[in-house]
């Protein structure tokens, strides 16, 4: 069932004729069994780091101290892991030390989910030690060795859990779900940054609803100082899932019921992206106000906002708002086709008149000439047949702004 693509099966094969042991290893073993397309393929052997940089041509030093080698072979990028014993994980992505080691099972036993742990090659076939297929097929979630000693290493496995259980709609092992609740006030001590990336993966699965469980299991209050307040919008996770898998828009969709200003704060504790951050604060202010469906409203929205985002406001509109306003969606929807097909001027960039054109008609830069600007702009949301520049210049001198004597 499993299929290790050429280039990674040429690094595994050459590995073995140097004499060391190789296989691919971890998520690629686990999504293959499940059918599975894996996002990369990570190979893990007996050599160290020098000695595979010996056997391969084109290499990248991508984390040497904790036995990483990236192997470039036929046009792909492939992470090499020397076999190694982890000691206590520390704030970062890596553990403080690591021993490397000579026994596949001894690296394998660092891994924190029997799904997690299994290891393949054409050669030796499937190595699976702790039970990864079994867990597999019934969809369970299951440390690998004491739960309570693994979270305490390193508690970020703690949302890892969670994470997995919402990609591969699992659930989650008795004995490791009690370890969860002992073990929650040590998130406290996992870098932001990790947490941020698991939760993202979270919010993007297939099963978003499992958000829940961050509630339950009590690692909340440990995920940031503020992230409890989103308990708010815990009802209905499970429409998370019709919006588009994107970062900002489920983020959006979750922090739904939080002030914009809460929304972002979140995220800034989070150390997520200033964009995702900025693309949710205007989400989230915007979602509730109902959109009239008149093109001049539809355009002015639109004015507010880049398009795809204006796109990303409706879908989340028509997954988290009822009633009759749906019907009114699909109109603003329809005008909104037509307002972009249309090449309607919705952004100031493509008026008719810039503020090159005011100076050379004798206008001086400044707040009046601010002013002008808009008032043009307003005219041309409202009536875009008139974004012409001769229309635009003659009705700017009608204007009060334009007036001897204002301001
Ligand atoms: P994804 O598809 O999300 O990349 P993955 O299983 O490949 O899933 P990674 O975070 O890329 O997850 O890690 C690769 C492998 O390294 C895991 O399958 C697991 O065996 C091991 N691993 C990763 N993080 C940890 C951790 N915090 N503790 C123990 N083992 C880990
Ligand atoms: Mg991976």
């Amino acid at each position: 069932t499993i299929q290790v693509p050429d280039a990674a099966g040429k690094i595994i094969k050459q590995l073995n004729t140097h004499g060391f042991e190789a296989y691919a290893v971890g998520g690629c073993v686990r999504d293959s069994l499940l059918g599975r397309v894996p996002k990369d393929w990570d190979i893990t052997t007996s050599a160290k780091p020098e000695q595979v940089k010996q056997i391969f041509a084109r290499t990248v030093d991508t984390g040497i101290l904790h036995g990483t080698v990236t192997v470039l072979m036929e046009h792909e990028a492939y992470e090499v892991t020397t076999y190694r014993i982890d000691g206590e994980y520390e704030d970062g992505r890596h553990p403080k030390s690591v021993e490397f080691t000579k026994n596949l099972l001894e690296d394998l036993k660092r891994r924190d989910f029997t799904i997690n742990a299994m290891a393949y090659s054409e050669r030796d076939g499937l190595v699976d030690a702790f039970g990864g297929a079994m867990d597999l097929n019934a969809g369970i979630i299951r440390c690998v060795g004491n739960p309570m000693d693994r979270f305490h290493e390193d508690a970020l496995r703690i949302l890892r859990a969670i994470r997995f259980s919402a990609q591969l709609g699992f659930r989650i092992e008795e004995e490791t779900y009690k370890a969860i609740f002992a073990i929650a006030p040590n998130m406290e001590k996992v870098s932001k940054e990790r947490i941020a990336v698991e939760l993202t993966k979270l919010l993007l699965s297939d099963y978003p609803e499992q958000m829940k469980a961050v509630f339950e299991s009590g690692i909340a209050p440990y995920v940031s100082e503020h992230f409890s307040t989103a308990e708010r919008g815990l009802f209905e996770l499970e429409k998370l899932k019709r919006l588009p898998s994107s970062k900002h828009v489920r983020w959006s969709g979750f922090l739904r019921f939080l002030d914009q200003k809460e929304a972002a704060g979140i995220l800034k504790e989070l150390k997520l992206d200033n964009d995702t951050m900025d693309q949710v604060r205007i989400l989230t202010g915007l979602w509730k106000t109902e959109i009239p469906a008149l093109k001049p409203e539809i355009r002015k929205v639109m004015s507010r906002i880049k398009t795809s985002l204006f796109e990303d406001l409706l879908n989340v509109q028509s997954v988290f708002l009822n009633g009759p306003y749906l019907d009114q969606l699909k109109t603003v929807r329809q005008f909104a086709g037509e307002i972009i097909n249309d090449g309607d001027c919705i952004h100031l960039k493509d008026m008719a008149v810039t503020g090159r054109d005011l100076m050379e008609a004798g206008i001086k830069p400044g707040p009046k000439m601010g002013e002008i600007l808009e008032a043009l702009f307003d005219e041309v949301i409202k009536n875009p047949e008139n974004n012409n520049r001769e229309y635009l210049l003659n009705y700017s001198k009608d204007l009060p702004e334009n007036m001897p004597g204002h301001g």
